[in-house]
């Protein structure tokens, strides 16, 4: 049995992209053939409402599997061809305190995510903006961090803050997590955006900077509130190219 690429898409800040480039990213996977399982790991449900399904209406969700309550094969939803989503709601908070007083609790996602390993070529795993025991799990069972970065005066800090996290993963639980690379989002025309891009090429020589960085556009917004993948909803968007470029750079690595 293969094992599937495990990338969590992480940082701890809110509003960079990690649920958009879940979405348009895993939908552009599928559409290119690769069996993609995206993962929702914050319990603010927005990877389900990004796809047009309520969250708080779901009869059973990721933390009843992470809590041994249900198979993850019972919560699964085949939301495009070759596109599945294992989601999350609310429920998940109120998990997430009581696992701080459990013990193996980094490894509960791992656990859930074995049964189901063979069937997906990649697995896409949606972090909530913190760096706690959610966003622990996700970086326990990946082989992969892609991280967005939102082309803002303080992305560097929240980037260096992230690093020290994988730094501190890697000793701790999980050798073989990988930096993917930085994804810069929501990058307007101005110099700014191009100068936060180019500091952290300088400040970070050895990470990749994927090549396509993703462009401000109202289409994205859009989408998300259709609840639509960005390539149905804009298929002519600059961002969607973008998000396009991405899922070949990616899979180019295993070529
Ligand atoms: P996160 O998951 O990191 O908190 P989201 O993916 O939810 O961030 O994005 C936050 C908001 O920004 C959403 O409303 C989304 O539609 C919007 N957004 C994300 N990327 C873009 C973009 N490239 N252009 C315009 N709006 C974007
Ligand atoms: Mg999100």
């Amino acid at each position: 049995m293969t094992k599937p690429r495990v990338i969590a898409i992480s940082s701890q800040k809110g509003g960079v992209a990690k649920t958009t480039t879940c979405i348009a990213l895993g939908a552009e996977l599928a559409a290119s053939g690769k069996r993609v399982l995206i993962v929702d790991m914050d319990p603010q449900g927005h990877l389900s409402e990004g796809l047009g399904i309520s969250a708080p209406a779901l009869p059973s969700e990721i933390s009843k599997v992470l809590d041994h309550q249900v198979a993850i094969s019972d919560i699964l939803i085949e939301v495009r061809p070759n596109l599945v989503l294992a989601p999350s709601n609310i429920h998940l908070a109120h998990l997430e305190n009581y696992l701080i007083t459990r013990t193996r609790r980094e490894d509960r996602l791992k656990q859930a995510l074995e049964p189901i390993q063979g069937d997906f070529d990649i697995i896409l795993v949606d972090c909530p903006p913190s760096l706690g025991i959610l966003t622990v799990n996700a970086l326990s069972v990946a082989n992969e961090i892609l991280i967005p970065m939102a082309a803002e005066f303080y992305a560097m800090l929240g980037v260096s803050l992230l690093l020290d996290t994988v730094a501190e993963m890697r000793r701790e639980l999980n050798p073989k997590l990988q930096i993917t690379g930085i994804l810069p989002t929501r990058v307007d025309r101005t110099n700014h955006a191009a100068d936060v891009v180019q500091r952290v090429r300088d400040e970070l020589p050895d990470i990749r900077i994927f090549a396509s960085p993703i462009p401000q556009a109202v289409a994205v917004r859009d989408a998300t509130a259709a609840g639509v993948p960005l390539r149905e909803f804009a298929p002519d968007s600059p961002a969607t190219k973008a998000y396009a470029d991405l899922a070949q750079e990616l899979l180019s690595d295993e070529s």
